[in-house]
């Protein structure tokens, strides 16, 4: 293998060995083509003159079983297979047994490696194994694109194949760049060993220390609460205790291969078993495998968790099967273009951060980790929830072009950054932006944001692995309040439970999270937390004044209860003589209907409230918001919901209470317009949807507007859905939506 040899010759000097070795008369290597075409890529004993020439498709005769299924075939009689196809230019019909083992890399089949004999004879396990580990060899060569070239011209590989994935669209924007795998697999080179004793003793101390450093994750006090990452890592225990794993590593050890080479083939084995289960739960568990796999190949290799490893330079995507949200901060953000999941969803922690990084995300994009080679050209695209790897020019130009049809767009929109945001008719609007982390605080400045309508304080307690302490909580309330700049912040108290949980805090597993255990709920039953929080917030708005609003509120008593909370942290600071916020404005999040018929005794409890329509619509409607299923099916500008938000709007009126609405539907420029013509004068969004709000409304007469929805809202049976009527109204004014 080491010979210094041209990409054929080596291939040819192989099969010749391979022949020599196993003493069979035949023994051939068929490389897997982009178009699923299995060629002839090398033969010792058939017509030297098929090479490149004989070919079959995949599933086709025995070779093509063989890549279709990822399985080995031993068979003493080779006619007699059913699958059993007759290739003239071959000249095999003259051989008997046969036996073809795949070439597997990552999971995938490259090609297919054979040894045939005249006469009947079965091969052993030994032979197995042994042309298992040359087609190992074969497989890295391939992937290290070796072989490209020697087929005809215009002929690619099924590895270089360009691969599309159909995910879920979870971060907005497009991303173009070079690929580069979160947890690196590690490649082997090293294959044979000299002393398979000592190799032994090696694997076995690196085994040891793999079940170490599990004990160790295990042990972590913020790993001491159950939930899924303790029970991945108990998963990752049994099976680093599983006999029957180390014993076939050992196996492989005793057969020749060093310690590295072994846990890649026994993987290998084990995702070609396990690959065409149908059980979910065994395929988890082949995850869990891989993981682990890798895992014992870093500490045989004594590399653990290099980022950027030997570097892709320039763009990058990265591709991870999942990922937590510090490891994401962990990379270089100028570098990163886009992020591809197998798994996650719109709640998850990383995928939280990298929206407000701007980063693109794809996820549930399965079987992306091993299609994906490091340095691959890859796209996201995070407005239709897809992927394309290796992608040909023509789809790459689309791309180019969408990159920078947004960007131009949003020039147009930083244009308008010191435009007010104000309507044709002279009413001003306060857009504001919603955040929750330290990373999008320069947005306020750069999007030109009125404020922040809505900082979402759990995002700090979800990312973090244990509970933030005071002192972290004040730095970054006061860090926010700086970046504000004097502009108006609202902080709403932790609002964890339902899908936001927190690792370190016990919680017992609930059939409706979304109405169960939650927000202001938890926080009045364990006081500490919020104790601990609003005493952080007081003392971060020292000498400026300070927006406190409670989620979740269904009841009044709730409401009470906290600012009774708010008011004993108050007093209880005052007498410590630590400097005060200015001013001191408490609100409560509309969220939960049971609010809409006690607006009157609610408004009089509250300094402001702010409508969070994700919730309310999803409790207004009894449909879930995080199931994409149904989440679609009921629209949110429709009348009786536009009717409910008038009655908030009208209460507020009456008890001169500011209104506000911070959910998804501010940031949409058609909803934000309906928010305006119904009445509103103040909305958060996130704070890339600011410009084209703006742009929308700076077209906007809201007066006018206001007749029409008026109009529209009184009538009995409209001949036209609230939406329809909006869009028409949109297209008839020009209105950019
Ligand atoms: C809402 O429910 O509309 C809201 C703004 O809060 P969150 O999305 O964080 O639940
Ligand atoms: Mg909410």
């Amino acid at each position: 293998m080491a010979e210094p040899l041209e990409a054929q010759a080596r291939l040819d000097e192989i099969v010749r060995q391979i022949a020599a070795n196993m003493v069979a008369e035949v023994c051939s290597l068929y490389v897997l083509r982009a178009d699923g075409i299995l060629e002839l890529y090398a033969t010792q004993g058939l017509n030297p003159g098929s090479v490149h020439l004989a070919q079959l498709r995949l599933g086709e005769g025995l070779v093509g079983t063989i890549a279709a299924t990822a399985r080995a075939l031993n068979l003493q009689d080779a006619q007699k297979h059913p699958a059993f196809t007759y290739l003239p230019e071959t000249g095999e019909e003259i051989f008997y047994s046969f036996m073809g083992v795949p070439i597997l890399r990552a999971g995938r089949t490259l090609g297919v490696l054979v040894v045939q004999n005249k006469e009947k004879r079965i091969y052993r396990d030994e032979e197995t194994e042994a042309l298992e580990t040359v087609a190992m060899v074969v497989a890295e060569m391939i992937a290290a694109g070796s072989l490209e070239g020697l087929s005809r011209p215009g002929v690619v590989l099924d590895l270089s194949r360009p691969v599309h994935f159909e995910g879920l669209a979870l971060a907005d924007g497009i991303g173009l760049g070079h690929v580069i795998l979160h947890e690196p697999r590690v490649v082997v080179t090293n294959l044979f060993n000299e002393d398979a004793e000592a190799e032994v003793a090696r694997l076995e101390k690196a085994v040891s220390s793999l079940r170490i450093s599990i004990e160790d994750m295990l042990q972590r006090r913020d790993m001491a609460a159950e939930g899924e990452h303790r029970a991945v890592l108990e998963a990752y225990r049994m099976f680093a205790h599983d006999r029957g794993w180390v014993r076939r590593l050992e196996e492989a050890v005793r057969n020749g291969l060093t310690a590295e080479a072994s846990v890649e083939k026994v993987q290998n084995d084990m995702r070609a078993r396990m690959m065409h289960a149908s059980d979910p739960f065994l395929r988890e568990r082949l995850h869990d495998f891989d993981d682990l796999a890798n895992r014992l190949l870093r500490q045989l290799m004594g590399r653990d968790g290099d980022m950027f490893g030997d570097g892709v330079a320039g763009d990058v995507v990265i591709v991870a099967r999942s990922m937590g949200a510090a490891e994401l901060l962990d990379y270089r953000r100028e570098q990163i273009r886009g992020l591809v999941l197998e798994e996650g969803g719109a709640t998850s922690h990383v995928v939280i951060v990298a929206r407000a990084l701007g980063i693109p995300v794809v996820g549930q994009a399965k079987g992306a980790v091993s299609m994906a080679e490091k340095g691959d050209a890859i796209i996201v695209d995070g407005e239709e929830g897809a992927v394309h790897l290796r992608p040909p020019a023509d789809v790459e130009k689309v791309f180019v072009e969408r990159v920078q049809f947004r960007a131009k767009r949003q020039q147009r929109y930083q244009a308008l950054r010191d435009v007010p945001a104000r309507t044709r008719d002279g009413q001003d609007v306060a857009l504001l932006m919603n955040a929750g982390l330290l990373v999008d605080l320069p947005q306020v400045e750069a999007a030109g944001a009125a404020g922040i309508g809505l900082f979402r304080t759990e995002l700090q307690f979800m990312i973090a692995s244990t509970m933030p302490k005071t002192s972290d909580q004040e730095r970054l309330y006061s860090a926010v309040l700086d970046a504000a700049d004097g502009k108006p912040v609202t902080f709403r108290t932790l609002d964890v439970g339902g899908d936001k949980v927190l690792p370190y805090l016990h919680q017992s597993p609930e059939e409706n999270p979304a109405l169960g255990y939650r927000a202001l709920r938890l926080a009045l039953d364990r006081p500490g937390l919020m104790r601990t929080q609003l005493r952080a917030l007081l003392k971060a708005s020292a000498g400026r004044e300070l927006r406190v609003m409670f989620p979740m509120v269904t009841d009044l008593e709730e409401l009470r209860q906290a600012r009774d909370l708010i008011s004993r942290e108050f007093k209880h600071l005052t007498r410590f003589a630590h400097a005060m916020p200015r001013r001191l404005k408490l609100g409560a999040m509309i969220e939960v209907p049971s609010l809409l018929f006690q607006l009157d005794e609610l408004m009089q409890l509250v300094d402001f409230v702010s409508i969070g329509s994700n919730d309310l619509f999803q409790f207004f409607c009894a449909v879930d918001r995080g199931n994409a299923q149904i989440s679609g099916r009921f629209d949110d500008l429709s009348s009786p919901f536009m009717r409910a938000l008038r009655e908030i709007l009208d209460a507020g009126q009456r008890h001169s209470v500011s209104v506000t609405l911070c959910g998804e539907m501010a940031g949409r420029p058609l909803s934000a317009m309906a928010l305006i013509g119904l009445g509103f004068r103040s909305i958060s969004m996130t704070s890339s949807a600011i410009g084209p709000v703006k742009a929308m409304l700076l077209e906007l007469d809201a007066e006018d507007l206001h007749r029409t929805i008026t109009a529209h809202l009184a009538e009995r049976h409209p001949r036209q859905t609230f939406r329809q009527m909006l869009e028409d109204y949109a297209q008839a004014h020009a209105i950019p939506h």
